[in-house]
């Protein structure tokens, strides 16, 4: 149930009905929007009678009850309004949300040795990103490909960050890990393979760090908002949702089926922020420019891309990757999309030369 207030309320009002709503045995949340205040009320709120809380203040505007299983993430929650996920990163905070410009999240797959991560870090920041992904830890369909370098990665993607001042994002697959890659990761990941492994999202729910949470493969939006749900109930608001395609039936032309109209689905059911991966999403990095403009046009908050500087020498996803060229190109055209929904961080890039729209050479 969410309780919101007038604008204009005073705040001893707002910290005296939370105090009686925890007296009467509820968990109150407050939640202060850019233009009111809305207090959440989580808890057995069945049996409650909306017209018996409206009576608790005169301040109180509405009060409503959230039919969806998922509550904290719901777009009623905040009484409509989009959150916002904030980022310190050593270039400064970078805010993901529906009311900013398009955060661009690009790095290769694995983190595979120094060199690599750091020269590709520098050239996705010379390109506009703010983020640079990589794994350390990596969860492979086969227990023969490789599985990352594990801690010695996560070294590693402190030296690009160092080098670069862009955040890190990267996945956690075990909780027992959790603790060394927060130290490390500026948002941690939590990925498709993983969307329901409900005692990880517990715990990435429990600590401080921001979480993007993947969609798995054969979930649902709802089994995915319920996912955000448990690691919001432990605690952490800061969750980015990040479609990466579900499962195709026609693997013969790409990897997966990415979704895009869960855009304006998610909009009108969450105020979490969405990032789209059209690396995963694909399979292949030919097709990764249209989707990430489409993206774009459909009105995502973020991007994620994979890029790697030789694709085909890559440890993993290697023909889903863009190279930093293909990046580059890739990042001036976008920029004419970011502007014309007044979304792009620097207004009036050049559109340059069309990036390559080359046919895949072999099949995933
Ligand atoms: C990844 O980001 O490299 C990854 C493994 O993602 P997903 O969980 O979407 O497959
Ligand atoms: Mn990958």
């Amino acid at each position: 149930m969410i309780i919101a207030m007038k604008s204009g309320t005073p705040a001893e009002e707002i910290e005296r009905l939370c105090e009686e709503m925890l007296s009467r045995g509820f968990t109150p949340e407050k939640i202060v929007g850019r233009h009111k205040v809305v207090i959440g009320l989580v808890g057995e709120t069945q049996s409650l009678d909306p017209d018996r809380i409206q009576e608790a203040s005169p301040w109180i505007e509405k009060v409503l009850r959230v039919e969806k299983p998922f509550k904290r993430v719901s777009r009623e929650f905040r009484h409509g309004e989009a959150s916002e996920v904030k980022v310190p990163t050593p270039n400064g905070i970078v805010t993901f949300g529906e009311h900013h410009p398009i955060v661009v999240i690009a790095g290769p797959c694995s983190v595979e040795n120094e060199e690599m991560i750091v020269e590709t870090a520098l050239r996705v920041k010379a390109a506009g990103a703010s983020f640079l992904r990589g794994g350390a830890y990596k969860p492979r369909t086969s227990p023969y490909d490789f599985q990352g370098h594990g801690e010695s990665g996560l070294e590693l993607l402190a030296a690009a960050r160092e080098a670069s001042g862009l955040g890190i994002i990267t996945e956690v697959m075990d909780a027992a890990d959790l603790d060394k890659i927060a130290a490390v990761a500026d948002v941690v990941q939590v990925g498709a393979r993983n969307m329901q492994n409900f005692s990880l999202l517990k715990r990435v729910g429990a600590q401080d760090k921001p979480v993007l949470l993947k969609r798995g493969m054969a979930a649902t939006i709802d089994d995915w908002l319920m996912a955000a749900e448990y690691v919001m109930s432990e605690g952490n608001a800061n969750v980015i949702l990040c479609e990466r395609g579900i499962r195709t039936f026609d693997r013969q032309y790409l990897r997966n089926t990415i979704d895009l109209a869960v855009i304006p689905v998610l909009r009108t059911l969450t105020h979490l922020p969405i990032t789209i991966d059209p690396s995963h999403g694909t399979g292949w990095s030919a097709y990764v420019p249209s989707m990430a403009k489409a993206a774009i046009a459909a009105g995502t908050d973020s991007l994620m891309i994979e890029v790697h500087p030789n694709p085909p020498k890559a440890l993993s996803d290697g023909p889903q990757s863009l190279t930093p060229d293909q990046f580059d190109r890739l990042m001036k055209e976008l920029s004419a999309f970011g502007n014309a929904m007044g979304r792009w961080p620097e207004a009036g890039a050049n559109l340059a030369q069309s990036t390559r729209n080359e046919q895949p050479t072999a099949l995933l």
